[in-house]
């Protein structure tokens, strides 16, 4: 079964794709932990009592086509999508797809299925640099997602201190090639809209020719969710 935790219309507030209309699908659960997290009240069901509602996909989409289909993207949030059952999830996404719905994806980068990745229109890899305090990045599993998501794949990098910069500044060297080659969009963020971080970050947009993006949350800003 599925377990969703809320689905909502709004508007995209990170990434690339901000401001789109959107419906978020938040899946409850995680394999991390990530301590600035901002949406434990879908990973944590201990500690919050409200992980989510099973749901199998037949029940899913009684429930949830009309909304659904209120907006052309589905983005699927959490949690992590990907610690969803496997063969669900891919159906969900199938059938969403059928609709003419444009399916997006957020993930840690910890967990790959390459079925599912071919089936969406857009991934973003969230990988957790050292200020979340989850470990090092699972660098097999990007690998993964930069094999099979050739043209439709950004990176979100949250950022807090100078750890942060400097695990982000050894991530960019290393894949520097392949960021360059596919102009791969590399969106970063400040934990609580840090300002000075995003400063001192600067360089990597204005010194190294990769696509950069240094953006707000808009969705908070806006005091939407
Ligand atoms: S991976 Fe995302 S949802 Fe999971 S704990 Fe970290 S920030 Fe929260």
């Amino acid at each position: 079964m599925l377990v969703v935790n809320e689905v909502f219309t709004s508007l995209q507030g990170e990434g690339l794709l901000i401001g789109q209309p959107t419906t978020f699908i938040r899946f409850g659960g995680c394999n991390l932990r990530c301590v600035w997290c901002d949406t434990k009240y879908a990973v944590d069901p201990v500690a919050y009592g409200k992980l989510g509602e099973p749901f199998t996909v037949d029940l899913f989409m009684d429930r949830y086509k009309d909304l659904c289909s209120k907006t052309t993207a589905i983005c699927f949030t959490g949690g992590d999508p990907m610690v969803q059952p496997r063969n669900e999830f891919l159906d969900l996404i199938t059938r969403l797809n059928a609709m003419g719905k444009v399916t997006t994806l957020e993930t840690a980068a910890t967990l790959y299925d390459e079925d599912i990745c071919k089936e969406l229109a857009w991934v973003t890899l969230s990988p957790k640099l050292p200020s979340a305090e989850v470990g090092s990045m699972n660098y097999d599993v990007i690998n993964d997602y930069l094999a099979t998501c050739t043209d439709k794949l950004q990176f979100k990098f949250v950022v807090q201190h100078d750890e942060d910069e400097q695990e982000l500044m050894k991530f960019t060297e290393g894949y520097y090639d392949i960021l360059k080659k596919r102009n791969i969009p590399i969106v970063i963020q400040a934990v609580d809209g840090d300002m000075d971080i995003l400063k001192k970050l600067a360089s990597l947009g204005t010194n190294t020719n990769l696509n950069v993006r240094f953006l707000p949350r808009l969705h908070s800003l806006l005091n939407m969710r």
